[in-house]
Order: structure tokens, then sequence, then C-alpha cells
């Protein structure tokens, strides 16, 4: 079935309600396993459609949020949204408090009843209206991003359309890009400013109406994370100081050497090689077409998926003003299908979005088998593993899509993956300090992201620009606003995504298939079960760090740059 053919229907929040209540209490009042099992599946199905109600009303508003109806149906969702988590988790306590768990466990794993008891801690009745709030300041700040239209080179562009200016050979183009760019979000500082700090506010609220001390422990349970915590995550940020800081400061010494400049302005960063960028040498429709080959060739799993996913009309890709400035990968349940929305703008990026979005879309596509909702979506950091490994799963083709130039893509990409890293840290960083500091002024929170961005990312160089000086650059991530400790999980799947790279250097098809194992496993186990299933080392455990860099280093090195 085709997108435009999935059927929406505005689910009622009230009867939804009355269907939780009266199951539950069947569920409690349950003398049997079996009986608990089928009204397990009962709650399972009327998720489904919720869920899969919630995410085409995202994916249409995601697709142009100047629509009216898009807009309303939306505003539905965030209004409604908190009270329906409120009734999960009541079905989890109900499903925690189980006198038949080890029954159930039997039937259903573990995982279901981690997650479960994760979840009860992140909600009660009297945060529900702190929710809506957060979900409509959540949306203010989307469709503020959206609704730019920036003057540039004679025509008003959206973000993603200026992004290509700003790696042009041209030095005088792409600082004149850079500073339209930056100057949209200096133009909205005191609206964006406002938005967060509200946030802030709120979620700290949120935290301590429910027993945490701030938010930063309400922040982990949300993200479920069930076998890591805080001060795992803070060696492993050190670590990435340690090992990966020193690493970028030489990749940008050649970078400099290589486009012929004494010194890189923060301006110059994304021209990668002076003869320019490696760019697609098509269009989407034709990126669309080589992916297609692509894909058949890689293995039979994934150009079933491929050709699941064009014959369904299940890629919005194109860049347009009114679409929100995000690439994602949503699952629709009910229609079995992922959905892919990106922003392509000509850029390599567009190549990487293909692959990565293809990645997560492959995960559900193959975790379809789960009856539970739970195991068909993995938690995000175990997520990003099958998309940033998808990235360079497929690097064998990328002559598909950047022919003789594509040597010098696969060079900026493991750069380029190399030096998210500390980026992916510090904004991890910033939010553990924002959430440790919940009464800072929104300069005081500029000051510090500044500070802590000197330490990341030394290199950084901003000629002067004034909101970027004064520590206005994180408030283009639209993680922070949106979801909280969303990211650390990119520097997590990084480090795993570069041991698959390595490893295919040695043997691609055992390689290939951990990762189609990985895939099949879905959510049904937590982030280090994952890594471990699919043949990867932990992140956090010792030494994984420095020697994933230490083989990249020595890839990056054995190629002749000069020559680009
Ligand atoms: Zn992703």
């Amino acid at each position: 079935m085709k997108f435009s053919q999935f059927d929406y229907k505005r689910p009622s929040i009230e009867v939804i309600r009355l269907q939780f209540e009266e199951l539950i209490d069947d569920f409690n009042k349950a003398d049997t396993v079996r009986r608990q099992e089928e009204i397990i599946l009962k709650i399972n199905s009327i998720r489904i459609e919720f869920e899969s109600m919630m995410n085409i009303a995202f994916i249409r508003y995601s697709i142009n949020t100047a629509d009216v109806n898009n807009e309303k149906e939306q505003d539905y969702f965030d209004e409604i949204s908190p009270e329906y988590r409120e009734l999960v988790s009541k079905f989890y306590q109900s499903l925690d408090a189980s006198p038949h768990k080890s029954g159930l466990i039997k039937r259903f794993g573990s995982q279901l009843f981690d997650v479960a008891r994760s979840v009860v801690k992140t909600i009660s009745p009297n945060i529900v209206n702190d929710l809506k709030k957060e979900n409509h300041l959540s949306n203010r700040y989307m469709k503020l991003k959206a609704s730019a239209k920036i003057n540039f080179n004679n025509s008003d562009l959206s973000l993603p359309e200026l992004e290509p200016f700003m790696e042009s050979q041209d030095r005088e183009i792409r600082h004149g890009a850079f500073n339209a760019y930056w100057g949209f979000f200096a133009s909205k500082a005191d609206e964006l400013d406002n938005i967060f700090d509200n946030l802030v506010k709120l979620r700290t609220n949120m935290a301590k109406v429910l027993g945490y001390e701030n938010f930063i422990g309400l922040g982990y349970a949300r993200m479920r994370r069930i076998d890591y915590d805080a001060e795992m995550v803070d060696k492993f940020r050190q670590k990435i100081k340690k090992y990966v800081v020193p690493v970028i400061t030489k990749l940008r010494q050649r970078q400099a050497k290589r486009i012929g400049l004494d010194n890189l302005k923060v301006y110059d960063l994304f021209l990668m090689f002076k003869s320019g960028n490696a760019n697609p040498k098509g269009n989407p429709e034709w990126i669309v077409a080589q992916g297609e080959k692509m894909y058949k060739e890689l293995s039979p799993q994934t150009g079933e998926f491929f050709d699941f996913m064009t014959n369904n009309e299940l890629m919005d890709l194109y860049s347009r003003k009114g679409k929100a400035d995000m690439g994602y990968c949503e699952y629709i349940p009910k229609y079995h299908s992922p959905f892919i929305f990106a922003n392509m703008n000509k850029t390599d990026d567009d190549i990487t979005v293909l692959t990565h979005e293809a990645g997560h879309a492959f995960q559900s596509y193959m975790s379809r088998h789960f009856e539970l909702k739970e195991y068909t979506e993995p938690t995000m950091e175990s997520a990003e593993i099958h998309s940033m490994s998808m990235e360079f799963i497929t690097w064998k083709w990328m002559d598909y899509f950047f022919g003789k130039d594509s040597e010098k893509f696969r060079f900026s990409h493991l750069s380029n993956a190399l030096s998210f890293l500390p980026y992916g840290v510090l904004v991890d960083d910033f939010q553990h300090w924002v959430y440790a500091n919940p009464d800072a002024s929104p300069s005081e929170r500029k000051s510090k992201w500044r500070e802590m961005e000197k330490e990341y990312m030394p290199h950084l160089d901003y000629d002067g620009n004034e909101f970027l000086e004064s520590g206005g650059r994180w408030q283009k991530q639209g993680h922070i606003y949106e979801m909280p400790f969303y990211y650390i999980d990119y520097a997590l799947a990084q480090i795993c995504a570069l041991q698959f790279r390595s490893k295919i250097e040695t043997n691609f098809d055992q390689t290939l298939n951990d990762y189609i194992k990985l895939c099949k496993a879905g959510g049904s186990k937590p982030f280090l079960q994952l890594v471990e299933l699919a043949g990867l080392k932990s992140p956090f455990d010792d030494n994984v760090i420095e020697s994933c860099v230490e083989a990249s280093e020595k890839w990056l090195d054995e190629i002749d740059d000069s020559k680009f």
C-alpha cells in the first residue's frame, strides 16, 4: 500500500482511555498467564493503531508545516499524547506488578519488563499538563526553523537550501552564505532563548514532581537507558577529548593545506577539497535509481526492502520551503512501513542521508516480525548503529553516486565521522550542564557552551561572528530542544559503526551477516547486548575508542589527498 493510501483517522483519546482502563482492570484480575498474554496483545494492537495515526500526522505535518490541517492534527497529538503516555505507563505498572511475571517473561522476553520499569519512572498524572506545554514548545521551535526564508543570491531560501553555498569553492560566496545562515538564527535569538528557557524550566519542574533531583535522571529514563549510566557516559566523553580531539586538529591542518589556506575560518570548514566537494552526479530521482541498483547488489534482503520503499512511495526527499528542516525515518506499525524524510540539496549529504535513513528503515523492515511494538523499535543509541553503519557498509558502491569522485567522498565521509565525535559529546556535555544548572540565564548558557566548545573543538575560528562567538551555535541543533539527551547516542553508535567499517575491510560477507542479524534483533535487547550480538565491542570498554581512531587514521593517512 502506498503512503498516500494509508488510512488516517484521528483517534479519540476518550475511547482509547475507556479501552485501556477496561483492559488494565481485566489484566489485574486475570488469574492465568494465558489471559494476561491475551490482554498484552490486545493493548498492543490498540497502541499500533494509535501510534500509526500519530506518526502519519507527524509525517504529513513535517512535509508541509504551513498547511493548516496538518498543523491542526499535529496540535491535537501534542495535546493528547501525554495522556496517552500516561495510559501506557499505567499498563506498564500493572505489567511490572503481575504475579505471573515469570511466565510472561518466558513468552515475551525480559526486555519488555525493563522497558516498562524505565517508562513508569517518566510520567505521572501530575505532569501531564507540563508535557503538553513541552510538546507545543518543541513544535514552535521546529516551525520557527521551517519558516526561514533567507534572501541570498536573489532568491528566498530555506536553511537546507542555503547549505550548498556554504561549501562553495569561492570563499566570498561561502562566507556570505554562512553569514546569512547564522544571521537567521541571530535574528531569532530572543525567541530561541525564550523557547529553550521555558523548556528547561518545564523539564526541571517535571523531574522534581517525579522525585528526581534534576532533569538528568528523568532524561536518561525517557531515553530508556537500561544498561549504562551518566558516569559511564562521562568517561566516554573524556576519552573522546583525549584521543579524538588531537586527531581532528591534525585533520584540519591537512584540510587547510589541501584547500590552500594558512588557517581555516569556520566558513572554510565545509569545503573539503580545493577542486570542490564530492557531489552526487544527479538529482534525487537519479539518486534513488542508483540506490535501487546498489541495494539489490548489496543483498537480497536490502534489495527487497528498497523496492518496498520505492513502490509504496515511502520517501520524501526534496528540500522545499515549509518543510521541516530535518532528516528522519519514522515507522508506521499498522502498515509495517518505514518512512524516510530528507532535505536533499545536491551535496554529498544527499547520499549519507539516503544510506543513513535507509539503515534505520531497513532495521524496521527486518524487525517487522516482532508482534510487540516495543521490539520493533530499539532505543536510539542502538538504532543509530543501524543507520551509521549502513553509511559504511555501502562504501563499495559510492562510485554509483559520485563517479570518479568516490574516493574523495569516502575520504571526507570518514574525516567527518571522526570530527563529529567531539561535537557529539560536546552537545551531550552541554545538556548535562544545562539541566544540572536549571536556573542559569540564557546568556550564561551561551557562555558555557562557548567555553565547552573551546575544549572539544579548539580549532574553531569564528572570525568575529558575534552570534557564534557569544555561544549560539547549539540553537540550530534540534535534538537539544526537541529530544533532550538524545545525542550521545550518535557518538556511541559512531564507535560501533567505525568497528563495522574496519571489519568490512577484512571480511565483508561476515560483517554484513552480523549487521543483518543486528537489524533483525530490533529492540528486543538493551544496547550493550545488541552490540555484543553484532560481534562488536562496547564503546565503553577500554581501548575501543583508541583502536577505532587508530584504524580510521591509518586509512586516511594512506590516501594521497593532495591529488584531490
Ligand atoms: Zn539516525
